[in-house]
């Protein structure tokens, strides 16, 4: 008899453990109700920004990128590339073909230290020019021509021409002192001057997502949108001149680098906003910023998870109740990790060695629960990022007049290309949202690097042709 209460008293609480496992799982399902209000206030958000009056208080900053024309097939020459945002820090020669739309690339990947990121804007410029300088060594071609040189730069930057990108603020890993409001070209002008090595011809500066978009209209002429969802998170796209107040002119198209990772910090998402979003807002480098970015990009994302199981295990619920010193780590659960955790095909047993190389000691139990939280923040990320982009493509299929729009998006980033489920959650919401738009994903290659040499090779040849 003592036997069988105890079975039964087991059984009874891991039932109001699941209880309480399934009430915090349901704070990350949205109904489809849900995901239209997110459509439709990312909607109005973007046209907030693209308003004069409006724009300076604007959440979605919808900044204007002064590129207005696509690759055509002519371009060509060499060009030298920077990548600078994302997960890792580039340096490319991108060698473009005319006619045969070929390019060839070589690059060097290099880390940027924390302490780099987080230092002086002149340590992190020094530090990137450095960068260069042991790249062009190594191709061994720096005695060579002034090079043209395209910078990807993935953070918010106020544009008036192609080569002025003034920081509106740093986002992501990055808080380097005095570069918010100043010029990110000048600052690489001046650091190469500073070495006094080479000199290069800084012609753009541009935001991965411009680059991603370019890459892809390389090939597809209909794409017309370049979306990041890496690190952090983001998406560009053609608008009509005469939609964009701030700049002059009424005639043709520019891309529009919308910075939409800002959706939400005036409060708009707080119906969905649960108690972990917040916890890793404040304890994030940018409290208060960048709201629907930290409920969507792989920096954010395993934090969400993180903040989870430190609350499960603290109701005794996970990890036998101990709330390990590695748990309370920041930034441990890469999207890489999450990538695994949530694949297919792997075993159980495979979950609870990922979670012991991550310094987590888990029952099989775990494991599962582990899977699960996993799986409800990646879902989230995914349809509120496919809700994002619903209002986009409307946009476009109401602006050009059209029953029907088909359109292509550019992608890149670490989540959408290593994640086993986001990416295709991403489209299926898309497809619900906008059931007028034929939405094609195209994957960038390599998006950034040869985009800023597209850029770059498109704005010589404009600019060849203004002189003759
Ligand atoms: C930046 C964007 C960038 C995106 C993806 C965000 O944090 O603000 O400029 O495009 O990350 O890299
Ligand atoms: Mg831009």
């Amino acid at each position: 008899a003592k036997g069988a209460a105890m079975v039964t008293a087991v059984a009874a609480r891991v039932q109001a453990q699941r209880k309480v496992i399934d009430e915090v799982l349901a704070l990350f399902q949205l109904t489809r109700e849900h995901l239209v209000s997110v459509k439709n206030k990312m909607r109005s958000e973007m046209e907030y920004g693209l308003k004069k009056e409006t724009q300076p208080l604007a959440t979605v900053k919808m900044l204007p990128t002064y590129v207005c024309a696509m690759p055509d097939g002519t371009e060509k020459g060499k060009y030298l590339a920077l990548d600078l945002g994302g997960t890792n820090f580039r340096v490319l020669l991108v060698k473009i073909r005319s006619g045969r739309r070929s390019v060839r690339m070589y690059n060097k990947i290099f880390a940027i230290p924390l302490e780099i990121m987080q230092g002086t804007g002149e340590e992190l410029f020094d530090h990137i020019v450095q960068c260069i300088a042991d790249f062009l060594d190594y191709m061994g071609i720096k005695g060579a021509s002034k090079l043209p040189l395209g910078f990807t730069f993935s953070f918010p930057c106020k544009q008036n021409c192609l080569d002025k990108g003034i920081l509106v603020e740093w986002t992501k890993g990055f808080k380097a002192t005095d570069c918010e409001g100043e010029d990110v070209v000048d600052m690489l002008r001046e650091a190469i001057k500073r070495r006094n090595e080479f000199e290069l011809d800084v012609v753009a500066v541009l935001n991965d997502t411009v680059g991603t978009m370019m890459t892809c209209a390389y090939e597809d002429p209909a794409c017309e949108i370049g979306l990041i969802a890496g690190t952090g998170s983001n998406v560009c796209y053609m608008e009509e001149m005469r939609n964009i107040e701030l700049v002059e002119g009424d005639e043709g198209i520019m891309c529009i680098n919308t910075e939409w990772g800002g959706f939400g910090d005036n409060g708009c998402l707080d119906e969905i906003r649960t108690q972990y979003d917040v916890e890793v807002d404040e304890g994030s480098l940018n409290p208060g910023k960048q709201r629907y970015e930290k409920m969507t990009s792989g920096m954010y994302l395993g934090e969400i998870v993180r903040q989870i199981l430190i609350d499960l295990t603290k109701h005794g619920l996970l990890f036998r109740g101990q709330i390990s010193e590695r748990l309370r780590t920041r930034g441990i659960f890469e999207t890489k990790f999450l990538s695994q955790i949530e694949s297919d095909r792997l075993a159980l047993l495979q979950v609870r060695r990922i979670l012991q190389q991550l310094g987590l000691d888990s029952t099989c139990e775990d494991s599962i629960v582990v899977k699960e939280v996993c799986g409800a923040v990646s879902r989230r990320a995914a349809q509120l990022c496919g809700a994002g982009l619903a209002a986009i493509v409307e946009k476009r299929r109401e602006d050009r007049g059209l029953e029907r729009l088909a359109i292509t998006v550019g992608v890149d980033g670490t989540l959408y290309k290593l994640h086993p489920h986001f990416s295709r959650i991403l489209r299926e919401t898309v497809h619900a949202l906008a059931p007028r738009c034929d939405v094609t994903f195209m994957l960038s290659e390599d998006g950034s690097g040869k985009g800023a040499a597209l850029i770059t090779a498109v704005a010589k040849r404009l600019h060849l042709k203004k002189d003759h």
